[in-house]
């Protein structure tokens, strides 16, 4: 059974419901119990949205922050990843000695 993505235009509670490809549209909101609710996605087009929309933002967010850690490795400064790079403050998994 596929989910449906529903938003109020009411009061703009969202929710998310699992429902039969033959089932009528949801109308009521659950939260303010006015008939302003709308169907976000088509059929099957939600899951699969939401799914890879979730691993782009993960992939992208993972890569930044390795981005993030080369350019504090190799751009001067410390030298290390963090500011408390070797010292006794140092983050977990820092490969600077401590001095
Ligand atoms: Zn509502």
């Amino acid at each position: 059974m596929p989910t449906y993505d529903y938003a109020c235009s009411a009061c703009g509670h969202r929710f998310e419901e699992f429902q039969s490809m033959s089932a009528e549209p949801l109308k009521k909101c659950p939260a303010c119990k006015k008939s302003k609710l709308e169907r976000l996605i088509g059929p099957g087009a939600g899951v699969i949205f939401k799914g890879s929309g979730f691993y782009e933002t993960d992939y992208r967010s993972a890569s930044y922050s390795s981005d993030a850690k080369k350019d504090a490795g190799g751009g001067g400064g410390g030298g290390g990843c963090a500011p408390t790079c070797g010292t006794s403050d140092a983050p977990a998994g820092c490969k600077m000695p401590k001095k």
